[in-house]
């Protein structure tokens, strides 16, 4: 993808701090992170998000989360850790090019990542639980 900036990253057309990388993944440190170690995973091919990656490949992705996340906790001196990952513009999705954060969690660090919890009626809930699960 020519216009893809960490597709570019992966070409080495754009440096980046490499914390590991083999022929499906690279990790590189978030470059405006939004806490210390703020560390990305990005499968190599380009694909947008999490309705366009492979299903294996993203179980692959997210072992891999797993050995990094356990690397960075005993290094980087934290104890908790957010993972997320962004799907589309609305859900705050900046770079289309699929990534999950690993984002550590240091006591009283001012990090936030917080919703408004919606009150529903359990037959909202019920409406949703049904839509979703009938068609799997
Ligand atoms: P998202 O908002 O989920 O798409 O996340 C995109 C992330 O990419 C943000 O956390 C940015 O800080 C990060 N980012 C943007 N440009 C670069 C870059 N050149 N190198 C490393 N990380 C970057
Ligand atoms: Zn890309």
């Amino acid at each position: 993808m020519d216009n893809c900036i960490f597709c570019k990253i992966i070409s080495g057309d754009i440096p980046s701090a490499t914390i590991f990388e083999n022929d499906e993944f690279k990790v590189i440190l978030d470059r405006f992170p939004g806490n210390q170690g703020h560390v990305l995973i990005m499968p190599k091919q380009h694909c947008a998000n999490i309705f366009d990656i492979d299903s294996d490949k993203a179980g692959r992705l997210f072992s891999l989360a797993v050995k990094i996340a356990g690397v960075m906790k005993k290094t980087l001196g934290f104890t908790d850790m957010n993972v997320l990952q962004n799907n589309g513009e609305i859900a705050g999705q900046t770079v289309p090019h699929f990534h999950l954060h690993l984002i550590p969690r240091y006591e009283n660090d001012g990090v936030q990542i917080k919703w408004k919890q919606l009150d529903l009626t359990d037959e909202q809930i019920e409406n949703v639980r049904k839509k979703i699960s009938e068609n799997l």
